[in-house]
């Protein structure tokens, strides 16, 4: 079965629903993995999977979307590309690093803790040469972490 049909069959998306994308690339510029390598496009990815052209498991949204949906906050029309992105996980029977640290930390915990997620996540960011990016996802990090408003 083609991957688009694929993903249509786990996503309840019509055909027609991704063909609204507007090629704004809004996506990309708020997503986490984009953030880290500078280099991922989430619209990039599903206009080719629209054209009917294979998604391989090498590609880096299919092994490290967290799902954390903020290209869909994003997006115009709220397209759920993570949707897509783990139907295309289920059809190439590949699990994400972050996915199996999740559900471990669920398992384990009750809940997802954080460091658990972090520790179970470093073998695979060195194995896949992320640790280059740890300066500009400290970065990251420090952006979301609360901050101190001074009072005047
Ligand atoms: S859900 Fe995946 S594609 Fe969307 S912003 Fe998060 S990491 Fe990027
Ligand atoms: S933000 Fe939405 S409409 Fe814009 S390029 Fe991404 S998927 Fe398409």
């Amino acid at each position: 079965m083609p991957q688009i049909d694929h993903a249509i069959e786990l996503t309840d998306y019509r055909r027609q629903d991704f063909s609204v994308c507007l090629g704004c690339k809004i996506c990309a510029s708020v997503c986490t993995v984009n953030d880290i390598t500078g280099n991922t496009n989430p619209q990039d990815m599903l206009q080719r999977i629209f054209l009917g052209k294979d998604i391989s498991a090498d590609e880096p949204l299919v092994r490290s979307c967290t799902g954390c949906y903020r290209c869909t906050g994003a997006c115009p029309w709220e397209i759920r590309i993570p949707d897509v992105i783990r139907a295309l996980r289920h059809e190439l029977n590949v699990e994400s690093p972050f996915e199996k640290a999740f559900k471990g930390s669920v398992s384990l915990f009750g809940r997802v803790y954080e460091p658990y997620v972090l520790m179970k996540a470093v073998p695979f960011l060195i194995r896949g040469g992320y640790m280059q990016h740890v300066t500009r996802w400290m970065e990251y990090m420090g952006f979301h972490l609360p901050h101190r408003v001074k009072r005047t």
